[in-house]
């Protein structure tokens, strides 16, 4: 016999579908759900099913938006892209108040190992951008670990052709971590003082 009855053991299973929730953490969370009201349960269910249908990319930089253009990309000065590895990097570098440009993001970094190519990531369409003659410099905010890294000079690479100056965040970050994970001012200064590469 189940410990748990078929409705409640089918949320457990699905909560712990998520990063970093364990058997535990998943019952906990199935707990929850059984003590809200209707509302709240149908509030919390429509959140879920929201942002299935409304959130997108940006046709432009990729970074998740309701129209078809972010807001990001609609009003900023476009002549400086930073470049990084997902959405969430976005958030990290908009926190810090200190950017005026806009972003591109990549949805990945290019990684042998796993057999992600720089065809599978949104290099493409970079240097399409860039190519339209607009951008002035480049800055490649991807996470400074092998992978990162590897991105980074890649890139750099596929734009000198194009004689766009191209920019890493300096060395401030601990090598290996996650631009998501950096404190404020280390990424701050990271961005402030960039190299060119
Ligand atoms: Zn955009």
């Amino acid at each position: 016999m189940e410990v748990f009855i078929e409705p409640i053991a089918r949320l457990i299973n699905e909560f712990s579908y998520l990063p970093g929730v364990g058997k535990k953490t998943a019952q906990r969370y199935a707990y929850k759900v059984i003590n809200m009201t209707d509302r709240e349960a149908r509030e919390f269910a429509d959140a879920i099913l929201a942002v299935k249908q409304k959130v997108r990319f940006c046709k432009v930089c990729g970074n998740f938006t309701e129209d078809e253009v972010c807001d990001i990309c609609k009003v900023r000065d476009g002549s400086t892209i930073c470049v990084v590895k997902e959405p969430k990097d976005v958030i990290a570098l908009e926190k810090l108040h200190e950017f005026k440009g806009v972003y591109h993001v990549l949805h990945g970094v290019i990684d042998p190992m796993n057999n992600v190519s720089p065809n599978d990531i949104r290099i493409r369409e970079l240097l399409q951008r860039v190519g339209e003659g607009e951008v002035k410099e480049v800055i490649m905010a991807t996470n400074p670990d092998v992978e990162g890294e590897a991105t980074a000079m890649y890139i750099a690479k596929c734009l000198k052709p194009l004689g766009v100056k191209v920019t890493r965040l300096s060395r401030g970050i601990p090598i290996g971590s996650e631009l998501e994970y950096t404190d404020e001012v280390t990424l701050s200064r990271a961005l402030i003082e960039r190299k060119e590469i």
